[in-house]
């Protein structure tokens, strides 16, 4: 299936200019991309994810940047997640 995005509504939207709304996600962590053991916790199924602090935010979010500390590292689920997708919108028009 081809999917059409040229109708998408990305004017201005980039990450340099949204508060990561996106890493307020559940990030499963389902490859080994180096994600640093204190990042890591362990959901109710047993499965790896990242850790959320009490703010919302993936605790690899620099709070005053709202860049991620580990980007080399992070999971492969952030490496998909495309700034200007369906996704991305959403996030943003929730915060
Ligand atoms: S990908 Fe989208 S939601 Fe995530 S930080 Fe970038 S602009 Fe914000
Ligand atoms: S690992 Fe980085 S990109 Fe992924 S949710 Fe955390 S701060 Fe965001």
């Amino acid at each position: 299936m081809t999917i059409e995005v040229t109708n998408l509504p990305t004017s201005g939207i980039t990450c340099a200019n949204c508060k990561a709304c996106c890493c307020r996600l559940e990030v499963m962590l389902i490859t080994e991309t180096g994600v640093p053991k204190e990042h890591i916790e362990t959901d109710a199924w047993g499965g790896e994810v990242m850790k959320r602090l009490e703010d919302g935010w993936c605790s690899a979010v620099d709070r005053e940047t709202f860049m991620c500390t580990i980007y080399e590292n992070r999971p492969w689920i952030c490496r998909e997640f495309e700034m200007g997708s369906y996704e991305c919108i959403d996030e943003r028009k929730n915060m």
